[in-house]
Formats: structure tokens, sequence, C-alpha cells
């Protein structure tokens, strides 16, 4: 099969499995959002995801996110779903329109100082650490709510919460565990779910679901 027959196929394939898992939890396919994510993907499996008419794409890293779309960003939908410097956070400002991993003190300060001299209104996301893994960035759960607080105190408007369940266990309880935090703080979206477990994510509440490799195929070294 053709490069571009089979990027076309496998995202069909991933967006029947979200529509059947929103129907089975009673919600509406249209209620999730498909991000794609294209981090150290080639450059040819990108151009033929984008001739799917696919328009909403996710990296981790803002330097190689300005490399990939810099050229052509006019049209898409960009969100950061990795861990974001302090000191990047201008630029991140500049290339995405939504940060989804907003997880410190000392970021959302220099995010909030960063958007208003920008004038820029990007869609939050507060990082919850659900696993509470050391290695992993996230506001550990039971400090999400004081957090999600303290943002709204400095003018931040949070759109929804985001997690990543450590690898080793079932994502169910973890994805519970995010929605019920997102719920007693009034938010109304939850970015989660991979490829391995996007279908989980959608029964549980999911908005939007990260799927890389189930799209692209596997990713290049860096
Ligand atoms: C890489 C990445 C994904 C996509 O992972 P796949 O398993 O390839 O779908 C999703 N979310 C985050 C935060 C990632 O870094």
């Amino acid at each position: 099969m053709p490069l571009s027959s089979a990027i076309a196929a496998a995202r069909l394939s991933v967006l029947a499995r979200i529509a059947a898992a929103a129907r089975e939890a009673g919600r509406d396919p249209d209620d999730v959002t498909l991000v794609a994510v294209s981090k150290q993907q080639p450059d040819d499996r990108i151009e033929a995801m984008l001739a799917t008419g696919q328009r909403i794409f996710g990296e981790n890293r803002v330097q190689e996110a300005q490399d990939r779309w810099g050229e052509r960003r006019e049209g898409l939908e960009l969100r950061l779903i990795g861990p974001l410097q302090s000191n990047k956070a201008r630029d991140a400002l500049a290339l995405f329109d939504v940060i989804e991993t907003l997880d410190r003190q000392r970021l959302a300060e220099v995010l909030a100082d960063a958007i208003q001299r920008a004038g820029a209104a990007p869609r939050l996301y507060v990082q919850v650490n659900t696993g509470e893994e050391p290695q992993k960035a996230g506001v550990p759960p039971a400090d999400a709510d004081a957090f999600i607080a303290g943002c709204r105190t400095l003018g931040l408007q949070i759109e929804g919460l985001m997690c990543i369940p450590p690898e080793a266990e079932p994502a169910g309880p973890h994805f519970t565990l995010l929605a019920d935090i997102a719920a007693r703080n009034g938010l109304a979206r939850l970015s989660m779910g991979m490829s391995g477990d996007f279908e989980t994510a959608v029964r549980l509440g999911a908005t939007s679901v990260r799927v890389g490799s189930a799209l692209f195929g596997g990713r290049l070294a860096r």
C-alpha cells in the first residue's frame, strides 16, 4: 500500500474506534477530538497526514515543532503536549494554540506575564501526574485543586486537564482520577488516551486523545 493510503486508512481506523468507544459510553463521537502526535515522524508521513484533512497536531518539543511546522503553520491547530521550560514560554505562546503541560507555579507565573505582554489567548491544560511518578511531569493529584485555583488567581483561564498514566499500570483508574479532579474544579475538557489506551480514555470521558504511532507508525530515534 502506498504511504498516503496507509496513513489515510490508519486515520480512518482510529476515528472509527474513537466513534465506537464514544457510542458505547453513550457519548457523541463529535465530542472527542483526535490530536495526531507528529513528534519524531518523517516528513513524508506528515505530508500524507495533512492530505487526509487532519489539522490538529501534538508535539512535545518547542524547537522540533518550530522546525516541522513553522513554514506550514497556517490553518492548523498545534498543541504542546511535552514539558515546557519557563525560558521557552514565549516561543511556545508564539507557536501553539494549546499548551497542555502547565504543571508548576513558576511556569504559571511566567506564562501569565508572557500572555499579557503578547496579548495572547492560548488554551491551557493543567497536567496531573496521576501515577505520582517521580520522573514524570505534572502536579500531584493532591495538589491539583490548589494549583488550579492559583492559576485562576493569576488570571489564567484553564480549559481542562491532561495526564499520561504509568506505562506498567492499567490506565482506566488514572483516567477516572483525572475526570474526578476536573469535575470538582468545573473543568469540562480532558486530554487523555494514547495509541494503546485511547478507547478506554474515550469511554471514561476524554474530550481529546493524543495518538501517534497508531496513526503514523513507529517514530524515528532522536
Ligand atoms: C508521544 C506522546 C503521545 C503519543 O504516543 P503514542 O503511544 O505513539 O500514541 C501522546 N501523548 C504524549 C504526551 C506523548 O509524548
